[in-house]
């Protein structure tokens, strides 16, 4: 029997400033200027399809129920890249450097790597990859560019 985990995004809204929104040319790390601190977003209902699609992986049952992502200061996501390779992305707050070193997230990023998947921890404009040598070969250039 599966339980179904139902979470709400409520006023949390970190997605708003982590993710890049290209229709409003906003970048990550930034919130979006539809952003409004007390509303949430002010467009919601013609927000883009991105926004109404995204669910970050708390949302998905992912970490515990009172580390949404405004509270943890990071929004993590799977991506499957063109080399097919399972990608965890962790985006981290700014202010907070050190969100994504709690222990459960080592425990994400340690699982990930022995299934041979990558993660890339993006803070600003640094990236860090993590994951096997060979998973992360070639890729380390990519960032660097
Ligand atoms: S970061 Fe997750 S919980 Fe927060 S608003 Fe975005 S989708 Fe909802
Ligand atoms: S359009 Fe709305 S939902 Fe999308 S990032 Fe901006 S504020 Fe958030």
């Amino acid at each position: 029997m599966s339980m179904e985990i139902k979470r709400e995004c409520g006023d949390c809204g970190l997605c708003c400033k982590l993710l890049e929104i290209p229709e409003f040319d906003a970048p990550k790390g930034k919130w979006c200027p539809k952003y409004d601190k007390n509303k949430g977003c002010t467009i919601y209902g013609n927000h883009p399809t991105q926004c109404k699609k995204f669910k970050c992986l708390w949302l998905l049952g992912v970490d515990s129920e009172k580390n949404r992502p405004d509270k943890s200061k990071v929004v993590m996501k799977f991506v499957r890249p063109k080399d097919n390779i399972l990608q965890l992305q962790i985006y981290v707050d700014q202010g907070s450097p050190d969100a994504w070193k709690t222990e459960f997230m080592q425990q994400l990023i340690e699982h990930q790597t022995e299934k041979d998947g990558r993660t890339i921890v993006i803070y600003g404009k640094q990236r860090r990859a993590i994951g096997k040598r060979h998973i992360l070969k070639g890729y380390i250039d990519k960032l660097n560019d």
